[in-house]
């Protein structure tokens, strides 16, 4: 038999864990990994978090030494980008002209930041994404006195807590009615709006930006409520975009991601891993994209699995289902903020009472008789507990009713 050729384009911990798990399972083939960005697979949350403090220097954020990476056998290209797939074809194209074949293919492409015209070409501007962003996040922040962070995400609240721990004024815009209310609830916003105003950063909710001012210079942010705010240095984290523009006519589905079935297949001999990937949750009976780390390396595992089946089984060979329970983590200042499931709009909540010294805050969500989801503050015992519930599909009063119970 010819040897197999399997491409993985994206060399983030997607694609790096793929890698990783194919050759543990024993696929012995050719392997090569293309990535756009000129560095070895790196910690991306650390970005917004030690690398911003000045706690862990760039170079020290590789996931793996070079002589694991070697030990691989895989050809890394990096500093390069796929710039056009064939599907039928099964052909890559690079963007130094280089085409290559493959016999099942990855899409580990992750996500870039959502860009907005606003401030575009004023220095002092800043998106956080790449180890690149910061690094210019870091070197702007160490002469800046005022910061203005559009947008309370994770990565918005993250860059607030650092830039905020460095000394600098802080203020965090949102146009939401609270920092991450969108995505934990009215009642979680509020539990973080505390957590960052107790720390002196000005939170500005339920205001959006109208317009970035200055000369060459940022000098000003104007908010949607006619008010105006100085400052040096502007991070907007404003959302993302899946990295999908280069796969416009491959032939997959694009929509908000690579669009997968439950075994994360996005077409014949092409899977898709990571933040670029939507796939169909049977667990959740729902089709998501989950943009968190955890998320990376366990939907590696399964697409890993499923490209060993399908190269010695063909197109009909039985694939596995990925149905995680999706997991994340934030760290702002001293707490650690960690949520496992899926919530919604409209999604029963059920905030527990402090806990500990009372910095431990639990909330659960329930939707049509399900346990759902689970936030914890500075508890990761709960977190886990939850975490499990969910997976079993725990139901919505019993797990309410314990509570009363542990309560009585
Ligand atoms: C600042 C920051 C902090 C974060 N903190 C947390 C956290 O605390 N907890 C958490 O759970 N998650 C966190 N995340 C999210 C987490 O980092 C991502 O979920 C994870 O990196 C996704 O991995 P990935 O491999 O799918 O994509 P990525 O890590 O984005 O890697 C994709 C790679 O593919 C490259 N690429 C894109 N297009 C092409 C192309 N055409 N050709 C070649 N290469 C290409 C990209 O440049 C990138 O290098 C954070 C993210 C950021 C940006």
């Amino acid at each position: 038999m010819a040897p197999r050729q399997v491409v993985v384009v994206g060399a983030g911990p997607g694609g790096l864990r793929t890698v990783e798990q194919l050759r543990k399972k024993g696929y012995d083939g050719a392997l090569t990994v293309v990535g756009d960005e000129p560095h070895a697979p790196y910690d991306r949350p650390a970005l917004s978090k030690q690398v911003l403090l000045g706690k862990a220097e760039p170079t020290a954020l590789a996931l793996r030494g070079a002589e694991q990476l070697a030990a691989l056998g895989a050809d890394f290209r990096l500093g390069r980008r796929a710039v056009s797939l064939d599907v039928p074809e099964a052909r890559l194209e690079l963007d130094d002209g280089d085409t290559l074949r493959f016999d099942a293919l990855v899409l580990a492409t992750g996500c870039g930041a959502r860009r907005l015209q606003i401030g575009a070409g004023l220095a002092g501007v800043h998106y956080l994404r790449s180890l690149d962003d910061a690094v210019a996040v870091r070197a702007a922040l160490a002469t800046a006195r005022r910061i203005v962070v559009v947008g309370g995400g994770f990565i918005g609240c993250e860059v607030a807590a650092a830039a905020r721990a460095l000394g600098l004024e802080v203020t965090l815009v949102e146009a939401a009615a609270a920092p991450l209310a969108p995505i934990l609830g009215g009642r979680v916003g509020e539990l973080v709006t505390q957590l960052h105003v107790e720390r002196g950063v000005t939170v500005r909710s339920g205001t959006g930006v109208a317009g970035i001012d200055g000369g060459t210079r940022v000098e000003s942010v104007r908010l949607s409520d006619g008010s105006e705010v100085a400052a040096d240095v502007v991070v907007l984290g404003v959302g993302t975009q899946p990295s999908t523009d280069w796969l416009a006519g491959s032939g997959l589905t694009l929509d908000n991601g690579v669009l997968c079935d439950r075994h994360c297949s996005a077409g014949t001999g092409v899977f898709a891993v990571g933040d670029v990937a939507r796939w169909y949750n049977p667990l959740f009976d729902e089709v998501m994209r989950i943009e968190h780390w955890t998320n990376a390396a366990e939907q590696a595992a399964v697409v890993a699995a499923n490209v060993q089946a399908y190269l010695a089984g063909g197109a009909g060979a039985p694939l596995a289902d990925y149905a995680p329970v999706p997991y994340f983590w934030s760290d702002q200042y001293d707490t650690r903020i960690q949520f496992a499931g899926r919530t919604r709009a409209g999604d029963d909540v059920h905030l527990l009472p402090p806990a500990g010294d009372g910095r431990e805050r639990v909330a659960l969500y329930g939707r049509e008789e399900r346990l759902v989801g689970a936030l914890a503050m500075n508890s990761p015992r709960s977190l886990l507990r939850y975490r499990q519930a969910i997976g079993a599909r725990a139901s919505w009063d019993s797990t309410l009713d314990e509570l009363a119970g542990v309560g009585a």
